[in-house]
């Protein structure tokens, strides 16, 4: 099978360039700046090629950081957490139970009224946004503003949720970025992540942080779980789906977490569970490898990023980052072929000014003169009157980040499958395989989500492909997390 791009209308370079040397004649440099920006463009292009054997490559390399990283702590730039999850919820869990999820720019509090054969009767949320002054402040100041958003959640539950007799109630918080997992309802912060940074919260209990800043608000609740975004997608899945045994997050940053035979964790030295299984969060946002295709782009994100060095997976595939890859582009394009005119757009220079839903608006523009994309370039960056080849380049651009980070979010799977044994038919036997997918990246951007899947079938060929399965797990991590505060409950 050849090359899978995001099926949205693609025009090649060349075709774009002769089109704009047509309509621009009048312009003294069109010519020459066109062949310029087209010589970006087709560069671009070749240095983030991403045929199969690549991807295959990449898919090997993620399986033997995933062995390096489970032999002993430290042993990889995979961190492959212990999540002490070692067992999923079966369906037969009772009661309400709540979950913060925090992990980005929002933070979700919910409540979900579990009726133990009749499943999830019923569930109520609330969104908030995160002040951008808290994500760099202080721990009490962060902390302090989760538990009052709570605290008001809390206080205005109906009567038509209720808990067994005798219990209090229980939450479960979803805390998505790397933490060094004590027991399952401790642990500590490694490092902070997609843009948040307060060095003091580094290395502290983030569950005792949130019981601190919830008595102060007065909240009578225990968190009895605390799990990632993805061990909650995990949990959340497998409650709706029994085969599923690895959960995605392609949201602002991505993740992975999958079932792990305990066996097979050479730097577990605690009980071996019951179950023989434990759930891994990979932490795959930090993989790493001289396979993947990184370009200056890359590299200069990477270096003004608060993170630098880190994270290099997530900043090639996440949604806080194609947007940003998208602009450094045009910015390029502007600066050394004039692509919006003489002078270079002001607002071209801002960083993260142009964000990944509006990249995937405009990437999945149909409209003939692609007025979509017109309107963003006029709104966002404030260039107007933009030719129709010059948009056709930018969507080319989209098209181009877009297929990248697709097609390497599906070799990680890949990689992931090899590890579980699952890559290959065996003697005719084939497990199925379900994979919960969430975050608003896989959610709303379409042509990702179809270009991601189409690569995985590409690469496990068409037989295998019969048997895995993706699952969009719409907010899987805030229900997991309740799901997982009931099925490691106190009382049970
Ligand atoms: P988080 O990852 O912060 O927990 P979400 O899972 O909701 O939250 O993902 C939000 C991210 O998804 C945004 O930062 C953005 O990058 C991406 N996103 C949201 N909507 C779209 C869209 N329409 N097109 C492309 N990407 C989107
Ligand atoms: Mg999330």
């Amino acid at each position: 099978m050849g090359k899978v791009t995001v099926g949205v209308a693609v025009v090649g370079a060349a075709a774009v360039c002769a089109a704009a040397a047509l309509i621009a004649r009048h312009r003294m440099r069109s010519s020459s700046l066109c062949v310029k920006a087209a010589d970006i463009l087709k560069e671009l292009e070749e240095k983030c090629a991403t045929p199969a054997a690549k991807l295959k490559q990449i898919a090997d390399a993620m399986t033997v950081e995933m062995h390096a990283g489970l032999a002993s702590e430290g042993g990889s730039k995979l961190k492959m957490l212990i999540s002490y999850v070692d067992n999923l919820p079966t369906g037969k869990e009772e009661g309400v139970y709540y979950a913060l999820d925090l992990g980005g720019t929002n933070f979700r509090v919910l409540r979900v009224q579990l009726g133990g054969k009749s499943g999830i009767e019923f569930t109520e949320f609330a969104e908030v946004t995160i002040p951008p002054q808290l994500m760099i402040g202080t721990p009490e100041a962060l902390f302090d503003y989760i538990a009052s958003e709570l605290a008001k959640f809390v206080s205005d539950e109906s009567e038509k949720f209720w808990l067994p007799p005798g219990r209090q109630r229980e939450l479960g918080f979803t805390f998505s970025f790397p933490v060094m997992q004590l027991s399952i309802d401790s642990g500590t912060l490694i490092r902070w992540t997609k843009g948040f940074s307060i060095d003091e919260m580094i290395g502290r209990d983030v569950v005792a942080e949130l019981t601190t800043a919830m008595k102060k608000r007065g909240i009578d609740m225990s968190i009895s779980a605390l799990v990632n975004d993805t061990v909650g997608t995990l949990a959340g899945g497998r409650y709706e789906n029994s085969d599923v045994c690895i959960a995605v997050i392609l949201g602002t940053g991505s993740n992975a977490a999958y079932v792990e035979r305990a066996q097979a964790i050479p730097k577990w030295h605690g009980p071996h569970p019951k179950s023989g299984e434990m759930v891994i969060n990979m932490e795959w946002g930090n993989f790493r490898s001289s396979h993947l295709p990184l370009t200056e782009y890359d590299n200069t994100l990477d270096a003004e990023s608060l993170n630098p060095g880190e994270q290099i997976f997530e900043k090639m595939i996440a949604g806080m980052y194609l947007g940003e890859l998208l602009r450094k582009v045009l910015l390029r394009m502007a600066d050394e072929a004039a692509l919006f005119g003489e002078t270079v757009p002001p607002k071209l220079k801002t960083r993260f000014i142009l964000r990944t839903p509006e990249m995937s608006a405009m990437h999945h523009d149909t409209s003939a003169d692609l007025k979509v994309v017109g309107n963003t370039l006029k709104d966002i960056l404030g260039i107007s009157d933009t030719s129709l080849s010059t948009r056709k380049i930018v969507v080319e651009v989209c098209n181009i980040i877009a297929t990248r980070g697709a097609r390497l979010a599906a070799a990680g799977i890949l990689g992931i499958l090899k590890k579980m044994g699952r890559d290959t038919v065996r003697d005719g036997e084939v497990p199925k395989t379900v994979i919960a997918m969430d975050g608003g990246l896989y959610e709303h951007y379409t042509g990702y989500r179809n270009c991601l899947e189409n690569t995985l079938h590409e690469l496990v060929g068409d037989q295998l492909s019969q048997h895995i399965k993706l699952i969009l797990s719409n907010d899987g991590s805030g229900i997991g997390a309740a799901l997982l505060a009931a099925s490691h409950s106190r009382y049970v």
